[in-house]
């Protein structure tokens, strides 16, 4: 049996987002930060290194500097220290060593370094118990970076690690893309907002807070529009407004076909409607277009609708105009299903499951209830479990793709 809510006028999801990929107009936007603030932004160009790290040829252990031509059995006289930071610039003749710690400058007369375990010491000198060889424990200038390489390339979501590699460098600022303002609203005369009591017939508008915390994973700024009623002209005046002051506006609910759904029909007259409905599951009505240049995501008003279609659809969409991803590019695994799954062919769907490594085998299950209307199904998940359009039912101890939920998956 096919699902009775696929139609063949249903676009993919990968047509989907290419489609919407290829309307969106570049967005080359950035701002200099200083190096502290770019956690988590992403590069707008490479970023090479200004010097030589290290830009000396220092020591990786504590121990004795010394020339590796001396022979293991000879004693050799300690004539100075060279600290980290405090370097010792003397002469140092064959025969003689340094004391020297970790990170302090070898002097040029020095091509090794003993740890102070294989040596011992007596008055002054030492004796070398391991026989040593041309650079040992020696870091060489520029074997972390070079002056001129290429450290970071454009298009990089800027981490810890990448934070310490730029100051490494001596970097103080970075161009990175500017973030997108994204302005975001519930719609629907159902709505309650939380803190107010519920009335027969309202519910809490849950998703403005998801959409809130999902923008701002994004990296997006995201700008809280509040709620619009089941009203065409409420709509047109909100949407309107929005457009002037959002690169892009979200809005959930209100475009199905139901009586009250009016997004689609507004979205029309103000703006354009470059595609409606989608092939997947949960999310099928999900609206794209554009409204005075501002992108346009009409969402469905279920909750794990707004979650999916913002995770498969919205997401991938932002994070390509802010300078990273493209939709091809998420980690999918692979993993054993623990029970039977329930499919009909003609959507892609978006199960909640939870992954897990179990005896080193990757093994998935379902969170229970599927409903879109069910935020639980979503809360308790780790992971979508993927299944692709045309896939019926799934046996338990198949394999199937799972796509883990988290800000870097
Ligand atoms: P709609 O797409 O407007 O027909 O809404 C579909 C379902 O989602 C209905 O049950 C709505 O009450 C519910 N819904 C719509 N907006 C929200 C919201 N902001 N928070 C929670 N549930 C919502
Ligand atoms: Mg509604």
């Amino acid at each position: 049996m096919t699902d009775a809510c696929a139609t063949p006028d249903l676009l993919s999801l990968e047509n989907a987002l290419s489609q919407i990929a290829n309307a969106l107009p570049p967005y080359n936007q950035y701002e200099q930060l200083p190096l502290k603030q770019a956690l988590n932004r992403v590069t707008y160009s490479d970023i090479n290194s200004t010097v030589n790290v290290p830009s000396f040829r220092n020591s990786s252990m504590d121990g004795y500097a010394l020339s590796s031509k001396n022979s293991a059995t000879k004693s050799l006289t300690v004539i100075g220290t060279s600290w980290a930071g405090k370097p010792f610039t003397g002469d140092v003749p064959t025969d003689c060593c340094l004391r020297i710690f970790t990170g302090a400058y070898v002097p040029n007369d020095c091509d090794c370094v003993v740890m102070q375990e294989n040596a011992t010491q007596l008055n002054g000198t030492i004796k070398i118990n391991k026989p040593t060889q041309l650079d040992d424990n020696i870091r060489h200038i520029g074997d972390d970076s070079k002056c001129g390489e290429l450290v970071l390339p454009s298009n990089t979501i800027i981490n810890a690690a990448n934070i310490g590699l730029l100051a490494s460098c001596g970097i103080t600022d970075v161009a990175v893309y500017k973030q997108l303002n994204v302005g975001f609203f519930s719609t629907g005369d159902e709505l309650a907002s939380i803190g107010a009591s519920l009335e027969l017939g309202q519910i809490f508008d849950s998703n403005r807070y998801t959409l809130a915390a999902m923008i701002e994973q994004s990296g997006a700024i995201p700008i809280d529009m509040g709620v619009i009623v089941d009203n065409p002209q409420a709509v047109e005046t909100a949407l309107l407004s929005a457009s002037e002051q959002c690169d892009v506006i979200i809005t959930s609910g209100g475009v199905s076909v139901g009586e009250a759904d009016y997004i689609t029909d507004v979205l029309s007259k103000i703006g354009t409607v470059n595609l409606w409905r989608i092939a997947i599951k949960p999310g099928k009505p999900l609206v794209f277009g554009f409204i005075n240049g501002s992108a346009f995501f009409g969402l469905p008003g279920n909750p794990v609708s707004v979650m999916v279609t913002y995770q498969q659809i919205v997401r991938p969409i932002l994070e390509k105009m802010m300078g990273t991803g493209t939709h091809s590019n998420r980690l999918l695994l692979q993993a054993k299903t623990t029970a039977k799954l329930y499919k009909q062919p003609g959507r892609k769907e978006f199960q909640r499951g939870f992954v897990e490594n179990i005896n080193g085998q990757l093994v998935v299950s379902s969170t229970g209830e599927q409903g879109s209307h069910m935020l639980r199904s979503m809360a308790e998940a780790n992971c979508f479990i993927v299944l692709e359009q045309e896939t019926g039912n799934i046996n338990e101890g198949q394999l199937v793709t799972v796509q883990l939920l988290g800000t870097n998956t």
